[in-house]
This record gives structure tokens, sequence and C-alpha cells, in this order.
């Protein structure tokens, strides 16, 4: 059996780390005794959604996120859209998670359309939200009995402040750190098997248990 894992714009969107979450899926599948393959996916790169089983979307900085939701309009964005409607999995960070969204409003400029994936909006705001987070998972998405699955650490470096809609799920509730916007306590997204939140650390060697639901997703 092999995964093929679609890394979206991996020399652009690739800040604190981010790739530890390709380097933890590959390993965790070759351990398991099957096949991981990574398809970079950079601007310009066309994306067949038949082919993709899991996307990684990392963080990233305003300018690389103007360059990036350009090459997100169109075919290729539809693409993606189409694999996640058909059950495909997807992991996307910070700036990559943002611009999933509807729209990502910079500091200046105008606003960055997103994919619409999730239904969120985010709005640089004035303060940035760094630091270490706790957050519990929310029981509604994943449901396993198993209580090791219940909560998600990481750390946050944002200025973004990112509202859920009402077509999507937060991954969990804050215990500790800002998480989405600071204010209503929520982290993160999730809609179908896309999983969108703040968390750098990188996020899945910090939380092996959910690489692994990641991957059993996929
Ligand atoms: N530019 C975005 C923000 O600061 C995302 C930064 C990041 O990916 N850490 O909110």
């Amino acid at each position: 059996m092999k995964l093929v894992i679609g890394h979206l714009y991996p020399r652009l969107m690739n800040i604190y780390g981010d790739r530890g979450n390709i380097i933890s899926l590959v390993n965790r599948c070759r351990w398991r005794g099957f096949e991981a393959e990574v398809k970079e996916i950079s601007l310009g790169d066309p994306i067949d959604p038949k082919e993709i089983d899991l996307f990684f979307f990392g963080g990233g900085q305003d300018k690389e996120q103007i360059l990036v939701s350009k090459d997100l309009q169109g075919d290729k964005g539809q693409a993606i859209i189409e694999a996640v409607e058909k059950g495909a999995a997807f992991l996307s960070i910070c700036g990559g998670y943002q611009l999933l969204g509807k729209y990502y409003r910079p500091h200046l400029g105008e606003d960055l359309p997103g994919l619409g994936l999730f239904d969120l909006y985010t709005i640089a705001g004035t303060l940035r939200m760094i630091g270490n987070v706790v957050i519990e998972i929310n029981k509604d998405f994943i449901s396993t009995n198993n209580d090791s699955l219940n909560t998600l650490v990481g750390f946050e470096n944002h200025s973004g402040k990112t509202y859920l809609g009402s077509n999507c799920l937060p991954i969990g509730r804050v215990i500790k750190g800002f998480g989405n916007n600071g204010e209503d306590r929520f982290e993160g997204a999730v809609y179908k098997n896309a999983f969108g939140c703040y968390l750098h650390g990188p996020l899945l060697p910090k939380n092996p248990h959910f690489a692994d639901y990641l991957i059993q997703q996929a």
C-alpha cells in the first residue's frame, strides 16, 4: 500500500520547522511497512485530485501568502476542493490554514482570497499571539474510545485572528494559549477530513496520535 502526500509550496510555506510534519508522516507510514511518496506542489504546478491521499500546507509570512493566494485560485484550488470532497485528508498550519478560508486580511494591502474550503475568515490583529498551546480535541469529529486522543499541544505565532462560520467545526477548545483568535477559546477548523490549526511545533511529532489518525483517514 502506498500513501501519496501532496506537500503544498514546500519552499514558500515552510516556517517554524513545519516540514517536520512531512517527516513524521513518512516515517510513521514506513514503520508500519507501507510506502509514503511526497509530491512537492509549487507555484504553477497542476494537481490531479485522484493522485493525492493527504495534503500538507505549512505556515508562511504575509509576503509568501500573497504569492500562494494567487496560485490557489482557479483549477488548482478546485482540484484540492474536489479531492477533499472525495475524502482526501488535509493538514494545514497557520499561514496555510488561513488561505484555506474565505479570505485573509493582512495588516496592509488588499484582502487575500482564500480557497473557501473552510467556512472561516482571518483578519490580522495588532497583537501577535505567541506561545505554547494546549487544546482539548472536539469529540464531535474524532469518535474513538482512546482517551489519549483528547488533547493536542503545540506552539503558536500569528497575528491573524480567525473566525469560524457555521459550516466548519473547531478542532477543539483552548486549555492554554490564544487559539484561533484569543477571544472565543476555539482552535483550528475541521471540514470532512481536512484540518487546519495554528499549532506549529511541529505538530505531528509532538502529537503522534494525531499523525496516526490523519494517516488512517488518508
Ligand atoms: N502571516 C500569518 C500571521 O501572522 C501567518 C504566520 C504563520 O504562518 N505563523 O497570522
